[in-house]
C-alpha cells in the first residue's frame, strides 16, 4: 500500500500568504447593480475557487456550479454564504490510513473586495456586527454573480462571536445554530442594506431557513413577531423556494428548544413553535423551510419521491442536480468542443452533437487526462500507474452509507479478476468529518485491505485530501467511476456526472442520479440490488469481469461508450439545464408542476424501513 506523501512540514510562524491568497479579484472592482437582482441564493457552503476553503463536499460544489451557470446564462442572481476563515480542513493520512486534520486559514482582507457594509443582528440576546466580503463569479461572457461571504470577525463583537464564521461544520450544535442564525438573519439584513430586494429566496438546504424569520419581521414592520398572522406568513411563503438534500430524517439539522431560546430569543422561538415548525419537540430546520416555502424540491427524481414520503403534509417536487460543464471537463476536451461545437459554453444542450465527433478524438482527450492524473499520482506517492491498465476511481466524502469498502468486499475474487483481465488499478480519495470516528475507521479499513492486495496485477492507492482539484483530475482521468451507496441514501451524487462529461462511464448502485443516467452498456453499468452487501459486491465483480473488462479490450467500442457518456449524460446532467428547470418550475413558474403521486416504485417501497433513524 502506498499513500500520499505527508504534506510539507507546517510552520509555526505566520506563513507568507501562498500564491492562492493574493487577490482573487481586483479589490476595487465595482459591485454590479443589486437592485435588479431578483433571486437570492443562500448556502452554508459554496465552492467558489479551488483556492478558497469555503466548501466541504457535494452541497458546496452544487452551490458553486449553480452560480457558475447563473453567471454564464446572465441570471439575475445574488448569493450569500459564510466566510469560513479556517475552512473545512486539510486531511492528512499516515501510513496506516489514520486521518488527522489541520485548519486551512485564509484572509479575505487580502483576497476579496469588502461589501463595505456592516449590519447588526441580535442573537444570544446580544447585538453582533456582521460584515461581508464579495466574491464575483464571472460567467463566460462577463456577467457577474456577486456572492457575499458573511464575517463576524468584527471589532467590538464578543470574542467568542468573532470566531463564529471560522469553521465550516465545526463546533457543536450551539455553534452551528449561531452560524445558521448569522446566515439567515444577517444575510437577509445585509442584502436589504445593500439595496437588494429579491423576489425569490432560494434556500440550498435547511441551514438558511432563518431567512424566513427575517422576512416575516420585515413583513410586519415595527410590530412584534408575536403579532404575525397566517396571512403574513403566506406573504413570506410566496417568496421562498427550498431545496432539500437529505433522504434520511437523521440528516436534517435540529436543535433543542432551550438552545433555540438562548440563541434566537424567546420571541423568535415562540414564533417558530406557533407556526408549527417543531418536529418531535425540536426546532427542525427542514420543517421551518418547508412551512415557509411555496416550492420545495429534492435533487433527483427518486429523492423527490423519498422526500415526499418523509414529508407527506407538503408537496415535494424534483429537480435533478447537474454540474457546471466548463468547470469539470478536461482542457483537452474543452479545446475539442470549442473547435467542433463552440456553442456548448452558452448552451449545454449542444453536447448532444458530440455524436457528430469521431469517437477516437474523444478517446484521445481522455487519454491525456489519464496521463495527467497518473503524473499527479506519481508526484504525490512515487508510484507509477500504467496508462494502459483499466483504472477505477472511487472518491467522495467518507460516510458509512457510501460504503467505500464494498469494492474490496471479496478481496480474493477482486485479485482473481485483476489477474484475468490483464491488471487493475484503483484510486481512492475522500475525507471523513473530523468527528466521524466510524468514517475514519473506514479509511483505515480500505488502507488495510489495499495493503494486503497490492501486487503486480492489482494496485490500490488512497490519495490524501480529496478536494476540487483532485476531484477534477480523478473524474477526467480514471476509466470507470464507481459508486456504491446504500439505497436510497444517495440523494443525487454529482461526481459521476463530472465523470460522464469527460466520457467516463459509471459502475454504480441504482441510486440518486444514476437511476436517470444509467443506460446499461451505453453510459455505464448498474450494480444489481441484493439482499446483502456481499450479493451487491458480487454483482459489481460480475459486471467488472464480464461486461467492463471485455469492452475495455475493444478500444473502438470503448470510445463509442465514452462518446455516449457525453452526448447522453453530459447533455442533461449539467447545471445549465438544472438552473433552467429552477427558473421554469420554481422561481418564476408559468404553469405549476403537478403534485407528485404518493407511492413509490417497488424497489423503493421495500426500503422505507431505512427511512427511520437508527
Ligand atoms: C463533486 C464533488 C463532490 C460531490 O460528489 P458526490 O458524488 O456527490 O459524492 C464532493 N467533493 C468534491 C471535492 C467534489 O468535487
Amino acid at each position: 500500500m502506498t499513500l500520499a506523501k505527508t504534506p510539507q512540514s507546517s510552520t509555526t510562524t505566520v506563513p507568507e500568504p501562498p500564491a492562492a491568497f493574493t487577490p482573487l479579484i481586483d479589490k476595487n472592482a465595482a459591485c454590479p447593480d443589486l437592485t435588479t437582482r431578483t433571486i437570492a441564493y443562500y448556502s452554508m457552503e459554496i465552492a467558489l475557487s479551488p483556492a478558497l476553503p469555503t466548501y466541504s463536499g457535494g452541497l458546496g460544489m452544487l452551490a458553486g456550479d449553480t452560480l457558475r451557470s447563473a453567471a454564464d446564462t446572465a441570471a439575475p442572481m445574488v448569493a450569500v454564504s459564510l466566510v469560513h476563515r479556517k475552512g473545512y480542513f486539510r486531511q492528512m493520512l499516515d501510513a496506516s490510513g489514520q486521518q488527522t486534520e489541520t485548519d486551512v486559514a485564509w484572509t479575505p482582507e487580502t483576497t476579496l473586495p469588502s461589501a463595505a457594509k456592516t449590519v447588526t443582528v441580535t442573537i444570544q440576546n446580544r447585538p453582533i456586527k456582521v460584515t461581508a466580503w464579495r466574491f464575483d463569479v464571472v460567467g463566460a461572457v462577463g456577467h457577474v454573480i456577486p456572492v457575499f461571504l458573511l464575517d463576524t470577525d468584527v471589532e467590538g463583537n464578543d470574542l467568542w462571536d468573532r470566531r463564529l464564521t471560522d469553521h465550516l461544520y465545526g463546533g457543536d450544535t450551539y455553534y452551528r445554530l449561531c452560524q445558521e442564525a448569522v446566515l439567515g438573519l444577517a444575510g437577509t439584513a445585509l442584502l436589504h442594506d445593500l439595496g437588494c430586494k429579491p423576489m425569490v429566496y432560494h434556500m440550498n438546504e435547511g441551514h438558511a431557513a432563518f431567512l424566513t424569520l427575517a422576512l416575516l419581521q420585515e413583513q410586519i414592520g415595527e410590530k412584534s413577531l408575536s403579532e404575525a398572522t397566517d396571512a403574513d406568513a403566506d406573504v413570506v411563503r410566496q417568496q421562498c423556494v427550498f431545496t432539500t438534500h437529505t433522504p434520511v430524517p437523521a440528516g436534517h439539522d435540529q436543535f433543542g428548544m432551550d438552545q433555540a431560546k438562548t440563541v434566537l430569543g424567546l420571541e423568535r422561538s415562540a414564533t417558530i413553535e406557533r407556526f408549527g415548525c417543531l418536529h418531535n419537540g425540536l426546532l427542525n430546520m427542514t420543517y421551518l423551510a418547508l412551512k415557509f416555502s411555496r416550492f420545495v424540491n429534492g435533487v433527483a427524481m427518486q429523492h423527490g419521491k423519498v422526500s415526499q414520503e418523509m414529508f407527506p403534509d407538503y408537496t415535494i417536487h424534483s429537480i435533478t442536480n447537474g454540474v457546471h460543464a466548463a468547470t469539470w471537463t478536461s482542457q483537452a476536451l474543452q479545446d475539442l468542443l470549442d473547435k467542433e461545437i463552440p456553442a456548448w459554453r452558452h448552451d449545454n444542450q449542444y453536447f448532444r452533437s458530440v455524436y457528430g465527433i469521431e469517437p477516437a478524438r474523444i478517446s484521445n482527450c481522455h487519454h491525456l487526462g489519464k496521463q495527467r492524473l497518473f503524473k499527479l499520482v506519481a508526484e504525490r506517492t512515487g508510484q507509477q500507474f500504467d496508462p494502459k491498465v483499466l483504472t477505477l476511481g472511487f472518491a467522495r466524502r467518507v460516510a458509512t452509507y457510501k460504503r467505500a469498502s464494498l469494492l474490496l468486499q471479496d478481496p480474493k475474487r477482486l485479485l482473481k479478476i485483476a489477474r484475468k483481465i490483464g491488471g487493475l488499478q484503483i484510486l481512492y480519495a475522500g475525507k471523513a468529518h473530523p468527528a466521524d470516528t466510524a468514517g475514519k475507521g473506514l479509511i483505515k479499513d480500505v488502507f488495510e485491505t489495499a495493503q494486503k492486495l497490492n501486487s503486480s496485477a492489482l494496485r490500490i492507492i488512497y490519495l490524501e485530501n480529496y478536494d476540487w482539484e483532485l476531484g477534477a483530475q480523478l473524474t477526467q482521468g480514471v476509466d470507470v467511476w464507481v459508486n456504491t451507496p446504500r439505497r436510497p441514501y444517495e440523494a443525487s451524487g454529482t461526481s459521476g456526472m463530472k465523470a460522464a462529461l469527460n466520457g467516463v462511464p459509471s459502475l454504480s448502485i441504482l441510486d440518486g442520479w444514476w437511476i436517470e443516467g444509467c443506460a446499461e452498456d451505453v453510459t455505464g453499468w448498474a450494480i444489481d440490488d441484493g439482499d446483502t452487501e456481499a450479493a451487491e459486491a458480487q454483482s459489481l465483480y460480475d459486471k467488472l469481469e464480464n461486461s467492463i473488462a471485455p469492452l475495455y479490450q475493444r478500444p473502438m467500442a470503448w470510445a463509442r461508450m465514452q462518446q455516449s457518456c457525453i452526448a447522453m449524460n453530459g447533455t442533461f446532467f449539467n447545471t445549465h439545464r438544472m438552473l433552467g428547470q429552477y427558473f421554469m418550475n420554481a422561481y418564476f413558474p408559468q404553469s405549476p408542476l403537478p403534485d407528485v403521486e404518493l407511492g413509490l416504485g417497488e424497489a423503493i417501497s421495500n426500503e422505507t424501513s431505512v427511512l427511520t433513524p437508527a
